[in-house]
């Protein structure tokens, strides 16, 4: 047993240890403590991956058309001093991080080089503050709780409001955000499906300085973007980091087969191509996707592979946040700014569809053009304008989409 202990605990030394004292994220820690308290842990994780497998071979075969879903979230404040008392608007900004970037409409995503720029995708997921609670009581979908608890994040009590945490709400329907002190230099961490030690535990842990792009977040540079949010959401969906479970080998990855094989976390913000020993060649390894440790500045992108992991979690272990009518589109982040009706025109058109968003440059809105049987024809994410280009389509009813509240309006392809 003493042996086991070691062998388990040598690497964690590490990894806490590891990046010059730079804060990290803390997922691989607790699931190691989760697997030494539960060894059978390990039989339930390999079967979730023959079934995440399954999913995404059955997903390829039968090409379902994909809906993009909204799933509830709630953010629990858990904070010990004044400062971590952060704002609605920083809490907002951080929902407004999250669906842009699992929609692929963060304006960096375009900065992907060239030889990935094929593999970015768009999650298809979306997120909103809850707009009723777990007694059906309408809700901003925030709580708040004062604590003098320090680094309650590393004391297994952030999910307990008797031990000076807040309970989470029904860890099932809704995505359960603390924000509070992760402790032991942690951005955050977050349990993949089925990890949670005890399960009210599951959701994510997210230090408030990191949280947001405004308020608090502002003085956290290079973490100052929302991405270790968006990084332990991808975890929270049973993404890996691109290393996978161990890192300094190359045997064993992500799970994931579009991201190249990495031999151990990327820090700042190094040039492309960056080359490392499990991919000495070609155009290297994947330092600017959400699932390394790159700055918040220099990651951008989920790949298609990852998406469909995530979708397969959505599917399986996380499927009860589906359905759920406590996500409303009236309360939900977007509404805050929600797009509004685009201009179309010329309307009936001929070659090109030109559309204008009145948001102008400020906020990039994603159009899709759907045909009349309601197959997505084209995307386009517009920045005040866009042009589709309608030349090869034949005349008749065509709709564009506005993906942020799925508001559809028709237009005319002229003969
Ligand atoms: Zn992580
Ligand atoms: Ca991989």
């Amino acid at each position: 047993m003493k042996r086991f202990f070691l062998l388990v605990f040598i690497p964690l030394v590490f990894l806490s240890s590891k990046g010059n004292g730079q804060p990290s994220c803390g997922m691989e820690i607790r699931q190691q403590q989760a697997l030494l308290r539960n060894p059978a842990l390990a039989e339930d994780r390999r079967q979730l991956e023959q079934l995440t497998k399954a999913w995404i071979a059955k997903q390829a075969l039968e090409k379902t058309r994909e809906n993009v879903v909204r799933l509830p979230v709630v953010v629990h404040v858990v904070w010990r001093t004044q400062e971590q008392n952060i704002s609605d608007e920083q809490i907002r900004s951080q929902i407004a991080i999250l669906n842009r970037d699992f929609r692929k409409m963060n304006p960096d995503a375009g900065t992907t080089p060239t030889p990935f720029a094929a593999l970015v995708a768009d999650v298809g997921i979306e997120f909103c503050l809850a707009a009723k609670d777990p007694a059906g009581m309408a809700t901003t979908g925030i709580t708040r709780t004062k604590t003098t608890v320090t680094d309650i994040g590393d004391k297994d009590r952030w999910f307990s409001t008797l031990r000076g945490g807040k309970d989470p709400w029904n860890t099932k329907k809704y995505i359960n955000i603390w924000v509070c002190e992760a402790g032991d230099d942690l951005f955050g961490f977050a349990f993949l499906p089925g990890t949670a030690d005890p399960p009210e535990a599951d959701g994510l842990v997210i230090s408030s300085q990191y949280f947001g792009s405004t308020g608090t977040a502002l003085a956290s540079r290079p973490n100052h973007k929302g991405r270790t949010t968006t990084h332990e959401m991808g975890h929270y969906f049973n993404l890996d980091h691109l290393w996978g479970p161990d890192d300094s080998t190359c045997d064993e990855g992500d799970n994931v087969a579009d991201t190249p094989p990495q031999y151990e976390a990327t820090y700042e913000c190094p040039g492309f191509p960056l080359r490392d020993r499990c991919t000495p060649g070609g155009s290297g390894i994947l330092f600017f996707n959400y699932m390394d440790y790159t700055d918040d500045e220099c990651m951008y992108m989920f790949t298609l592979g990852q998406k469909q992991r995530m979708l397969a979690a959505l599917n399986g272990p996380r499927s009860n946040l589906l359905g759920q009518s406590n996500c409303s589109l009236s309360t939900s982040v977007s509404s805050q700014a929600e797009a509004q009706a685009p201009q179309i025109f010329p309307n009936p058109a001929s070659g090109w569809i030109r559309v204008l968003t009145q948001e102008g440059e400020s906020r990039p809105v994603k159009l899709e053009l759907y045909d009349y049987h309601g197959r997505k024809l084209q995307e386009k994410v517009s920045h005040g304008e866009c042009n589709f280009d309608v030349s090869g389509c034949a005349p008749g009813v065509y709709w564009i989409r506005l993906a942020e509240n799925g508001r559809v309006y028709r237009c005319i392809l002229a003969p």
